[in-house]
């Protein structure tokens, strides 16, 4: 029985130390297929790789223990995670799902709902008359993505939890944006959490990989078969580097939300800026939410420049830190344009209908120095207003 220990320690030192044959501190990589026999029909617990792997059973471990999950399963991808739930589904099956969630995952729904191999509502989960209307249907699966991928539109995961249950529907909710060092859906009622690893449980932009946290045991053995059966789980090699990167979330996140904040903050100011969507404003519409369920807001924002498709072309170009490149959740600081970019493959007509605008940027902010930040995004706003000077001059 392992002890209960805060979760700092539990990402810092799971598995730390823990190596019998040399005593390792750091836990070692087992980067091999297949496992040899102690003799006939004598297994010594591992067999392949597939099936399972030390190094990839122990990042399941931590994960399951920072959620707080009776079990993981560590896939190749997020969006693999995201699949593996969807493998438990019949083809009648309604996923409740929400209209503005990530680009990939609302692809992935609609090209399963396109083959017959399940039914997909896309809603609003903020709006109750359409939120009342899907959950009448009777889903079997509500995925939540809280805060949404780009808008930052905040979910009350208790509440939803609790109707969804009530219709008979478990509950999934995407926690990429946050961690579990920010959010622990699973104590707010959810029956999974799914990741993209790639994102801050990694940390350091070098690994695609993604999980899927079950609350029951009985789901998460039926997971941890299916990904056996048709071959998702994740690479040793991955599990090893995400293994290094979780053991800094908690300080990584904590300083790159103080970032986000003092950016937020910024933009929100600024003549040039429309709008501004972090939910550590007070101004976000759904903030009070985000402060009763999450610990901290995060470092995912986005906003909206005055001054259209131009505009966001000059401040991209002009911004010297935050590197143009999709993905988010690194130690540095990236900017992406979600209509061209992380949101292209949802096309324009499911954008529109999410609010996703031409003019919105999304940014990942990273853990430079706050004061090289804060002066990249003032270049990248001089840029944009550098026409309106010249035209008015
Ligand atoms: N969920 C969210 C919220 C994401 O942002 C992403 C990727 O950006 C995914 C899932 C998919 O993860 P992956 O790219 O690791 O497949």
């Amino acid at each position: 029985m392992k002890k209960t220990r805060d979760p700092r320690t539990v990402a810092a030192s799971n598995g730390v130390a823990t190596d019998q044959t040399f005593g390792a501190v750091a836990p070692p990589l087992y980067l091999t297929s297949t496992f040899a026999f102690a003799g006939f029909e004598r297994s010594r617990g591992h067999e392949y790789t597939r099936t399972s792997n030390p190094t990839r059973d122990l990042l399941a471990d931590t994960l399951a223990r920072l959620e707080g999950g009776a079990g993981a399963v560590a896939t190749s991808s997020g969006t693999a995670a995201v699949d593996l739930l969807l493998s438990q589904l019949r083809p009648r099956d309604l996923v409740l799902a929400p209209h503005d969630c990530y680009g990939g995952t609302y692809r992935l729904l609609a090209a399963r709902r396109e083959r017959e191999q399940l039914d997909v509502a896309f809603v609003d989960q903020g709006d109750e008359t359409a939120l009342a209307a899907a959950l009448g249907r009777r889903p079997k699966l509500v995925l939540i993505e809280t805060p949404s991928n780009p808008l930052m539109r905040v979910v009350d995961i208790r509440a939803l939890a609790e109707r969804a249950k009530a219709v008979g529907s478990q509950v999934a909710v995407d926690n990429t944006f946050l961690s579990p060092a920010l959010q622990r859906p699973i104590a707010l009622g959810a029956d999974f959490v799914v990741h993209s690893t790639t994102k801050y449980l990694n940390g350091h932009s070098d690994v695609v990989g993604g999980a899927v946290i079950a609350a029951a045991r009985s789901d998460a053995e039926a997971l941890s078969a299916w990904a056996n059966i048709v071959g998702t789980t994740g690479a040793p090699f991955d599990a090893y580097q995400t293994l290094r990167g979780l053991r800094t979330l908690f300080p990584r996140v904590e300083r790159q939300q103080k970032n986000a904040m003092a950016v937020a903050t910024l933009l929100a100011q600024h003549p040039l800026v429309a709008a501004v969507y972090y939910p550590g404003l007070e101004s976000h519409p759904t903030h009070a939410i985000a402060r009763s369920q999450q610990d901290g807001f995060g470092a995912m924002l986005s906003f909206e420049l005055k001054g259209g498709v131009d505009a966001v072309r000059r401040f991209v170009e002009a911004v010297e830190i935050f590197t143009l490149a999709e993905s988010l959740g690194g130690v540095e600081s990236l900017v992406a344009h979600p209509a061209t970019m992380t949101h292209a493959g949802m096309g324009a007509k499911a954008r529109r209908a999410a609010g996703i605008s031409d003019s919105l940027i999304r940014l990942s902010v990273g853990l430079e120095a706050e004061a090289d930040l804060i002066a990249d995004i003032e270049r990248g706003l001089a840029a944009v207003d550098a026409p309106a000077r010249a035209g008015g001059a």
